[in-house]
Parts: C-alpha cells; structure tokens; sequence
C-alpha cells in the first residue's frame, strides 16, 4: 500500500483576505469617497470588516449560495464585500449601474438577488426602480446611517451599521471550491445580458496566474489602482491579485478624468495600474496636458477593446509606463492572455517586437486558444490565417446562470465571438468582433486596423470603424473619427493617411466628422449605435448618385 501525501485545503477567497489580515494587515488601502476626499485604512481592517458584514448577512438570514447585489463603485465598502459575501458562502453580484433602468432590473431578477448593497449616487435609480426589484429583501446604503436617504427608500439599512453590530471574530464557514463566488454579466450588446457565475476555485486560480511575472507582475511593495471598475467583471481580479500579493490598494471612485487619475497617481505614488484604452486616452491627454513626464507609474494593463499602438508608444516613450496588453471576456473570468516577449523575440528588429507588443499577447496558463473556421474545422496557428477565436480552462464559463444548457461547442471549447489569429507559441491578434468586422466583396476588414491608423493622427481625438451597407460590396469601411480640438483635418487629409498603411481596397470610402462616439457600460465604443447613425451614407450616396444620374 502507498502512503504519504499532501495536506488538501479548499481554494477560497475566505483565505486571500486572511492572508492579506495577517501577513499585510499594516499595508495601506486607501479609498475615494464618493461625496469627495479619501480614507484611510488597511487589510486588518478590510478583514475585519469583511468577517463583520458576513456575520451580519448570515444574521440576517441570507444562506449559501444566495446572491447579494452591489451596485457601487470602486471603494473600501466595496472591497469588503468582495471578501464578505463569498467568505460567508454567498455570492456577490456586482451590478453595472451604467446598464439601462430595464436592463438592470432584467439582471436583479434574473439573478433573484436577496439584497442590494447601494451607493447613494444610485439611490434615487433604485428608489425610483423599487417596485420593479420583487427579489430584493433588504437594501443597503454604503455608508453612515442618514435620515435623509432613509425617507427614500423605506426600510433601507446602512453599511456602516452591519459594521458596527457585526462579528469581527466571525469564523468563516467552511466552503467547497467549486461553489460559486461572485456573478457578472455579460454587457448585453446583443440581447439581453447573461450572466456568469465565478466559483472559488475559478476566482482562486485566476488570481495566482493573473500574477506571474509575464502577467500584471505585482508585488507586495506596489501601489495598485484599479481604475477598471470593480462592477466590471470583478476589476479583472486585481483586487484579489492585491490582497493575495499583499500590495498597497488605491481605489479611485467615481472620478475617472484624466486630470484626476494624474493627481491621483502622484499624490499616491501609484505603481500599477489596469483600465480600458478609453480611460487611458483621458489619461494620457491630462499628462499631456499636465505637461507631465515619468511618474511613479511603471505598468499598466489595459484591455477590453484594442490598445492603439500610438498609445502605448506615447506612454512608453513619453512617460516611461509600460502597457501590458491584455484580453479577456465576462465569459473568460476574464483574463485570457497578456502580453510580455519571449526570449527569442527580444532579439528581432525592433520593428518586429513592437508588432508582437501591441497584440493582445499570449494565453496566461490555465487556458488554451484555438481557432476554427465557420465549420468548426480547426485552423493553423500560424501568425495569419484568420478564424473564430475558442477558449477552454479553469476559469472559463461552461453554463450561463439559470440557463440549464452548455455554452460551449461540441468539443467543449467557448466561442468567443472574436476573429483573431494565433501564432505558433498562442501570441494572438484580435482582428475584430466577428459582429463588426467589415466583409466587403467577400474579403475581410479589420475594424481596429482602421481605427489604429486614424488614431495616430496627430489631428484625431478618437475614431471608430464601422461597417457601411454598399450596393456594390455589401460593406465598405466608413470612418466616424474626432478631430482634436482646433483642428482643421479635412476628410481627404485623413484618408491620405492611410496611404501605404494598409492594402488600397481596405481603406475606408468615407471620413464622418463627429463630436463624441457612443460609449456603452464598459466604457467601449457601441458599434451597433454607430451604425445605426451612419450605416446607409455609402448606400444613400449611391442611390442619390443614381437618382442624379438618371
Ligand atoms: P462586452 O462583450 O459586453 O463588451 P466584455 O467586457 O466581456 O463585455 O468584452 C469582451 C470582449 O471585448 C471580447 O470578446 C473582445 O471582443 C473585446 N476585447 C477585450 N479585450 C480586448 C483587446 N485587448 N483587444 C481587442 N478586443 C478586446
């Protein structure tokens, strides 16, 4: 008989803050408020305050496994929820409260939250939506008590006050790995939106491989600034990264301009950093601005759409920050790969480095990438053929919530609705959604190819490429761009700069001057919006062309 062995211990996220409590319990968490100013405190106290909220909601009657609802932005009340709520074996339903007043009571029903943790900019939303949440037993204003907001909502309780009666000494209960942890849902640009349910496990092994040093790197002498929300598929995990790295946590708020970000930054000597590219435009812009140069700032991650090539050069180049590029989905938990060189790269032309670093990077371990064609036939992974993007690992959904079916192929792999390309050691490219991307005459254009050309433009704020309906082609590229400020860029100045950039055929028929773009819930471009706007000019050009004509 064979002896000897291993302890085996569940992965759970009651033990990230416990480590942070006890081996990190002085390093700092420093947090907006969100009527204006910061707090102060630290990880003794967020894991104290994290055992206090879970005894107040088992108190309270909430059970294992029963959804707990937040609708808050980046700060310490919502971190202890982060801890306190899967600690206690619930599970922390993080709400975008940029999500529509249908979508959002779509969402807390389909979820059956048992109750709902506010911020008190989203308490006139939710009194005025509170007869559409039925599921929802108790609401919970994320702050001190206050008569004021009491008369709005009747029965509401107050954060501070679970705080206050709660256990900090409550003893956490003992809870299986795969049971579920938190829930996010997917944005919904096409129908309704879907949720998925993270377990312990899933979230656990995320945060370790998240880490590593081709990945967000974060030690426990950095300062960490989420600026991705945390209601944004769980900040990307970085607060779990921060507590299981032991790092110094900065969480920003409701002030997301670029001029707050830079103020931020160096008042707090940030050091790490993730958002989406949107934010980072305002960001760069108010360092520009600022007419700031290096700043404590040394990494960030940015994902959820493209990273401009022009906008990590200008970071890199400008202001010493190095962007790791990442990509990821709701679905994908969400990091799927990130981006940093392998040994044989270093030795290319810089040209050839720089194409490979503004990728979207290689699969992080714990996943695996394919591509297929539209028969599910498998593809080269040679650097250029092209094909829809699948993913399978630990931390990728296998079932929608309360769906009862599969989400994956056959084979038991996720499509993700992306078109890339995937090099022979997984380096990926996004070429687009298959959603956006543009087919004209039967040939392929990659929205984001447009968009990076334009954004390099000296005399471009920000572009978005969508798909035009031609009577021709079916599709041709149309370019909505923002011309800087004080700009005089004319449409033919703009097309000629995509002269040599890319093949003839796929630069775009017509510039479309706007003053904004439509920015969706995760801060992206809302393509489907754009070409509802936009999407007939070729076509009406065409008919009026004709018209004239005949
Ligand atoms: P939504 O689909 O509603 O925007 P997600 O936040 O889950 O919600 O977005 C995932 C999608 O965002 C991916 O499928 C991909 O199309 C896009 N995306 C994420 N990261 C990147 C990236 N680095 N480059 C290009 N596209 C990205």
């Amino acid at each position: 008989m064979q002896s000897g062995g291993m302890m085996y211990q569940q992965l759970s996220i009651a033990s990230l803050i416990d480590h942070a409590a006890r081996y990190h319990g002085d390093t700092e968490i420093v947090s907006a408020v969100t009527e204006g100013g910061f707090e102060r405190l630290d990880w003794a106290t967020v894991g104290a305050n994290a055992r206090r909220i879970a005894s107040a909601l088992v108190r309270r009657g909430m059970k294992p496994g029963d959804r707990i609802a937040t609708l808050a932005w980046n700060n310490r009340r919502h971190l202890e929820l982060y801890f306190g709520v899967p600690g206690a074996g619930m599970v922390c339903h993080t709400i975008n409260p940029r999500l529509s007043p249908e979508q959002l009571a779509f969402i807390v029903a389909d979820a059956g939250d048992r109750m709902l943790f506010v911020e008190r900019t989203f308490l006139p939303l939710v009194a005025a939506l509170r007869e559409r949440l039925p599921s929802i037993e108790a609401f919970v204003l994320m702050g001190a008590r206050d008569d004021e907001a009491a008369a709005t909502l009747p029965g509401l309780l107050f954060h501070d006050d679970l705080l206050a009666e709660g256990d900090p000494d409550f003893a956490w209960p003992e809870v299986d790995e795969t049971a579920p942890s938190s829930l996010c849902y997917t944005s919904g640009t096409t129908g309704n939106p879907k949720g998925v349910l993270y377990t312990h496990r899933s979230t656990m092994l995320h945060t370790m491989t998240a880490n590593q040093p081709d990945g967000m790197s974060v030690g426990a002498a950095d300062t960490v600034l989420p600026v991705v929300p945390m209601f944004h598929v769980n900040a990307w995990g970085t607060p779990y990264v921060a507590a299981m790295a032991g790092s110094r946590l900065v969480l920003p708020g409701p002030r997301l301009d670029g001029d707050s970000l830079v103020r931020l930054i160096q008042d707090e000597r940030v050091t790490f950093a993730a958002g989406v590219p949107t934010i980072w435009l305002g960001l760069l812009n108010a360092l520009e601005a600022q007419g700031v140069g290096h700043t404590t700032l040394k990494r960030t991650v940015v994902g959820g759409s493209a990273l401009p090539p022009s906008m990590r050069r200008a970071f890199r180049e400008r202001h010493g920050v190095e962007l790791v590029h990442a990509w990821g989905m709701t679905e994908t938990g969400p990091l799927g790969t990130m981006n940093a060189p392998l040994a044989k790269h270093l030795a290319l032309p810089a040209e050839d480095q720089d194409r490979i670093g503004n990728g979207q990077g290689k699969p992080i371990y714990g996943v695996e990438l394919r591509v297929v064609d539209e028969n599910g036939t498998i593809l080269p992974n040679d650097g250029e053929t092209q094909g829809q993007l699948q993913i399978r690992g630990h931390w990728v959904v296998d079932q929608y919530f309360a769906q009862g079916r599969s989400a994956l192929t056959d084979d038991g792999w996720f499509d993700t609705g992306d078109i890339a390309t995937l090099d022979e050691n997984g380096y990926t490219i996004i070429r687009d959604r298959s959603k956006d991307i543009i087919k004209s005459g039967g040939e392929w254009i990659s929205t984001v190819d447009l968009e990076n050309i334009a954004v390099g433009h000296p005399k471009v704020a920000n572009a978005a490429a969508i798909a035009a309906r031609h009577p021709k082609w079916d599709e041709r590229p149309v370019i909505c761009a923002i011309p800087r400020p004080g700009s005089d860029l004319t449409e033919a100045e703009l097309l000629a700069f995509y002269d040599g950039k890319l093949p003839r055929w796929q630069v775009p028929d017509r510039v479309i001057f706007v003053e904004s773009l439509p920015i969706g819930a995760t801060g992206k471009v809302v393509k489907a919006t754009l070409r509802q706007l936009h999407g007939d000019v070729l076509w009406d050009d065409a008919v009026a062309g004709e018209n004239a004509g005949g």
